[in-house]
């Protein structure tokens, strides 16, 4: 079980490395002017090297194996750029999660292979209350 980038989507922000319970995730970002791919560098150190406008920030995950799906990071992307592979007990082969969160709830979506999608909202007050 694991989660899925979109690369189109992610803007290497970096919230989800952040927020990974397991430590998991990591930023690569290139530099369109050189080709050069470097890691674990801050977009702070990035800018001053090369300039904000030839970043391309993308996050992976290292490790795929380690990831136990709490959905963490699907909560923290505010780009809709995470996804995590269902297990057959939650959703059935080939099944997929995103999450969209604000301040008041998280929105679930699952995607099944047939095509499929059932959505999920849960109001983030009354589930914290359990
Ligand atoms: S996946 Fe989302 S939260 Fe993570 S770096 Fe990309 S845009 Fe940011
Ligand atoms: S689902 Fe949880 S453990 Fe897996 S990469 Fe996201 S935050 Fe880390």
């Amino acid at each position: 079980m694991s989660i899925i980038v979109n690369p189109d989507l992610c803007t290497g922000c970096g919230q989800c490395v952040q927020i990974c319970p397991g430590g998991l995730l990591s930023l690569t970002f290139s530099s369109e002017r050189s080709g050069s791919r470097t890691e674990n560098l801050s977009n702070a150190q990035l800018t001053q090297t090369v300039g904000p406008a030839e970043i391309k920030g993308q996050v992976r995950i290292n490790n795929p194996d380690c990831c136990w799906a709490c959905a963490a990071c699907l909560k923290e992307c505010r780009f809709g750029a995470l996804s995590l592979f269902l297990p057959p007990a939650l959703g059935g082969r080939g099944a997929s999660l995103t999450a969209s969160a604000s301040k008041d709830s998280v929105v679930w979506q699952v995607l099944f292979p047939d095509g499929r999608q059932r959505t999920i909202a849960v109001n983030r007050q009354i589930a914290d209350r359990y």
